[in-house]
């Protein structure tokens, strides 16, 4: 567990990592993040374009790292796919399905049916944020795909960050990537990645709750589309 104590002990540890480099400062941290906590580091990956690009990235520094992703069982068949592409081109990578508790049968017979519309926090709750609370467990800290140019809500984050929900370090190496960079990235790499992007979701959770989005302005306009929900409650600490 990670307390205020050891965070502010951990902040004159750690050094400036250079933003100006050829990835921003991704490998740096990434470098940094394995050094230091070593099989205390999990990835927590949605398989969206920024984790195409983390995975390669993650994948030149420790080859045989864990990688999580929390299967709601409502997600696209196209994500499913892409992780298929991804275990084929990065063997090495141990990546894991995290599942949640109750089936969705099981949750429909708890809750009613289609509780990501009559309730999309509770949803979220049970399929992602106590599944990823688990998958966390035996970590010290995890590393995410933020970016400050997400959203308002992301502005902020830095390439590391203290996770008050998750009593863990939140490592956040594309903070200052753009979108642009990120898709200049998989180009230059020919990464695989979700053939959703290349269909208007700039932004891809489970498919109930995804809808594509026409404004660039806003690449998340489609997740929870007008229920005014803007997270799944992952990277906020008072959803
Ligand atoms: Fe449920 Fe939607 Fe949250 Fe997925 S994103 S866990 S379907 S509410």
């Amino acid at each position: 567990m990670i307390t205020f104590e050891s965070w502010n002990e951990l902040q004159d540890q750690v050094p400036d990592f250079p933003a100006d480099s050829e990835t921003k400062g991704a490998l740096e941290t990434l470098q940094w993040a394995y050094d230091t906590y070593g099989e205390k580091l999990v990835y927590a990956c949605s398989f969206g374009i920024e984790g195409i690009v983390l995975i390669d990235l993650i994948s030149k520094v420790k080859p045989d790292a864990e990688i999580v992703f929390l299967d709601t069982h409502y997600h696209f068949k196209e994500t499913y796919e892409t992780i298929e592409k991804v275990k084929a081109r990065y063997p090495e990578l141990n990546i894991r399905m995290q599942q949640p508790e109750m089936t969705i049968e099981e949750q429909a017979a708890e809750f009613g049916a289609d509780l990501f519309a009559s309730n999309p926090n509770k949803c979220c709750e049970i399929r992602k944020i106590i599944p990823l609370q688990k998958a966390l467990a035996p970590s010290t800290a995890w590393i995410s795909g933020l970016r400050r140019e997400q959203s308002e809500s992301r502005a902020n984050t830095n390439y590391l960050n203290l996770d008050k929900r998750f009593e863990k370090i939140k490592v956040c190496p594309l903070i200052h990537w753009t979108w642009k960079e990120v898709w200049r990235y998989v180009t230059k790499h020919e990464l695989d990645y979700n053939v959703l992007h290349d269909q208007g979701y700039p932004s891809i959770g489970c498919a109930p709750c995804t809808k594509p989005a026409f404004s660039m302005d806003d690449i998340r306009a489609g997740r929870w589309s007008g229920s005014g929900k803007t997270e799944c409650g992952l990277h906020t600490t008072n959803p």
